[in-house]
């Protein structure tokens, strides 16, 4: 059985982005487990209903505050996830995204540095761009288009993954970074626009699902409480802040910042992926072809043998499982906004 470290002796816990999907995933947890949580969020593609309930909660607070602009604050840990997620938002306002991932970084480091804060950066299996490597490992430096439309969201996480580590090694900040892979789960919005809450919403309407290709391209998806479970032991293990070596095998156990992959092994096509929603959903919606966008990615899949190694953590749902579990989600969310008109 694995044994939290200090994750529960309770802390001040900033969460960036924790009003968006992950986020305030995130806050109900670490409040669950008794820590004060403050939700720092713009509300760019996070909402009130996702925290909603947890507003009369003691130890939650709510900060209104876009996170490209300096703020002080006196916390014990951070979580840096504020920066859209999906690649319909992020392309929204490239600029904006370059920013939040840049001055956003900076921010956060910044407070950890000032007040000796562990802080975490929510990193992607973006970083790997179009992985000519696979499945994907840490060590895997990635085939990253730098001009792309892609690239604001990529190079913008990449230049903070650098971020993080030059504070560690010049300013000796206690630093995390997780490579998140796709994920998905309930309190994903309606218009997210990511595949699986697309094709759930699609189906459910009986609409058609579009898929942007051939439908080839692969993607690994992680329920979201797999996640949760995996940014909190990672963010509990202690760390000793000092020389840090990039081989793995001479890092002391107790000196790991990162990067370290968080996602499912299980690799699935996304025409299949269609498939299987139609069928759980029994829907009549019809698969259509769309053009693929420029620089997705055709193959993706996290090797986490380092998460199992240090982390003793491996997802324990299975996609079936988890998309049952969103459907259910999304059905009540339909319905209610049928009912409402
Ligand atoms: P999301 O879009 O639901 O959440 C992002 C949150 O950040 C939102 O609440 C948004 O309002 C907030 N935000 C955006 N810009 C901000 C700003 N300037 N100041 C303050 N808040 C701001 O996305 P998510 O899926 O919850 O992703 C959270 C984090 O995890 C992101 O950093 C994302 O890059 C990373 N990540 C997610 C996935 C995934 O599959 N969900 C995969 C890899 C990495
Ligand atoms: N995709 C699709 N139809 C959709 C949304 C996405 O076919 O309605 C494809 C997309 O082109 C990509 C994959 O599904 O190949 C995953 O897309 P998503 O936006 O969820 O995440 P990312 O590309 O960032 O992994």
């Amino acid at each position: 059985m694995y044994k939290y470290r200090t994750y529960h002796k309770p802390k001040r816990i900033l969460v960036t982005g924790g009003a968006g999907f992950i986020g305030s995933h995130l806050c109900e947890r670490l409040l669950n487990d008794g820590h004060e949580v403050l939700c720092l969020d713009n509300f760019f593609t996070g909402r009130k209903e996702n925290i909603i309930h947890l507003l009369n909660n003691p130890r939650f607070e709510l900060i209104r505050h876009d996170i490209t602009q300096p703020i002080l604050l006196e916390v014990d840990w951070i979580f840096n996830l504020a920066c859209p997620a999906s690649p319909v938002h992020y392309q929204y306002n490239p600029v904006k995204t370059i920013k939040v991932n840049v001055l956003g970084a900076l921010h956060v480091l910044g407070i950890a540095k000032r007040v000796k804060a562990r802080v975490m950066q929510a990193s992607t299996s973006e970083v790997y761009g179009d992985p000519e490597i696979h499945p994907q490992k840490e060590d895997y430096w990635g085939n990253v288009n730098p001009i792309g439309i892609r690239s604001c969201y990529d190079e913008g996480k990449r230049v903070a993954e650098t971020l993080f580590f030059d504070y560690m090694r010049q300013n000796k900040v206690d630093i995390k970074v997780v490579r998140i892979f796709n994920t998905y789960g309930p309190k994903m919005s309606l218009n997210d626009g990511r595949v699986i809450s697309n094709f759930i919403v699609k189906a459910l309407k009986g609409e058609d699902i579009e898929i942007y290709g051939d439908g080839k391209q692969t993607r690994s998806f992680c329920y979201i409480d797999d996640l949760i479970e995996g940014l909190i032991r990672m963010m509990d293990f202690e760390m000793e802040v000092g020389e840090f070596t990039n081989d793995y095998t001479k890092s002391r156990l107790s000196g790991f910042p990162g990067p370290l992959n968080l996602g499912n092994p299980t690799e699935i096509d996304i025409l299949s992926l269609a498939k299987k929603i139609l069928d759980i959903t029994n829907s009549k919606s019809k698969i259509v072809h769309k053009k693929a966008p420029p620089d997705d990615p055709r193959r993706r899949c996290p090797d986490i043998s380092l998460a199992r190694k240090y982390l003793e953590w491996e997802p324990v749902f299975s996609l079936e499982e988890g998309l049952r579990k969103t459907i259910d989600y999304f059905e009540k969310i339909i319905e209610r906004q049928y009912t409402k008109g």
